[in-house]
């Protein structure tokens, strides 16, 4: 007996520095929330998201391969405001892991910290079929409202690994006053009042913060496909005020936007990246709010 306590102890003191070294494993939803924790993080965690940069954040398969990564994880970051409600309920609960259920220390809501845009009004109705029932999730795609999280992210790596506080310190002020200074510059490559027309409102905070005017949407509702006489509608309205550019999110079927265009004279479509890893050169959120500056500037 005696001797197997000693055995466990060696045993225990030999492993020790194995997992007091271990990295917190992190699992996030989305692509860009992946390249945000890896901008803060850099390589003290692993990183990885559930859902891939081609697809549509709203509907992602809960695969069971996802609930085991989850069952394992120390830290679940997600956008919250209903975004991932139609899957990321099924993983946590396949996870069976405590630490990442909503109100817990291991689970991280980033549209819990910024003032959403397009709040529901009192009339407001699920049955619509609107997928933005708390507000537009897409707030990432402000890179001011990235720099918001990353604040708030970078307490809560240091909180779950103390270790590496100084390091989450640090990328943080970089990632800072780089984002800025590029916010500076983007903001001069845009004319203020560039009219779009956009099929999802994904882009919503990213128009806002740079002053594009979205004239119309080619969904009539967000989740809801374009009915013939809601495209007519979009024609008209894109003719009288003479917009130019068409976006569509590149996991969407371009081809009500380019029926559009062959209505609306000088009417151009781009089909673009919303995520990192949307294309294989998106890297991170500096490429992606760089490509998407390049599209409407064009
Ligand atoms: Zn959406």
């Amino acid at each position: 007996m005696r001797k197997n306590i000693k055995l466990f102890v060696v045993i225990f003191f030999c492993l020790l520095p194995i997992y007091s070294h271990a990295k917190l494993k992190v699992l996030t939803t989305t692509n860009n929330l992946k390249s945000l924790v890896e901008l803060i993080a850099g390589d003290k965690v692993d990183v990885e998201s559930f859902s891939k940069g081609t697809q549509d954040p709203h509907y992602i398969e809960a695969k069971p391969s996802y609930m085991v990564k989850a069952s394992r994880a120390d830290l679940l970051v997600s956008i919250g405001l209903e975004l991932e409600v139609g899957w990321l309920p099924l993983i946590l609960r396949g996870s069976r892991n405590p630490r990442l259920r909503e109100g817990e220390e291991g689970h991280f809501i980033a549209g819990n910290l910024i003032e959403t845009l397009e709040k529901p009004t009192a009339t407001f109705s699920r049955a619509d079929g609107d997928v933005h029932p708390e507000g537009n999730p897409h707030f990432l795609l402000d890179p001011l409202n990235a720099i918001k999280i990353a604040e708030k992210l970078k307490f809560k790596l240091a909180k779950l690994d103390p270790e590496n506080t100084s390091v989450y310190e640090k990328n943080f002020k970089k990632f800072t006053s780089d984002l800025t200074l590029r916010v500076k510059q983007w903001k001069k490559r845009i004319k203020v009042g560039t009219k779009v027309i956009t099929y999802h409102k994904t882009l919503t905070y990213f128009y806002h913060r740079f002053g594009i005017i979205n004239i119309a949407l080619l969904e009539p509702k967000p989740g809801v496909p374009p009915s013939a006489r809601h495209i007519l509608g979009v024609m008209k309205k894109a003719k009288t005020e003479g917009v130019k550019l068409a976006i569509v999110e590149n996991y969407f079927d371009p081809t009500v936007a380019n029926r559009v265009a062959k209505d609306v004279i000088g009417l151009k479509v781009k089909v673009v990246p919303v995520s990192v890893n949307g294309e294989p050169k998106i890297l991170n959120l500096f490429d992606l709010y760089e490509s998407l500056i390049t599209s409407v500037e064009e």
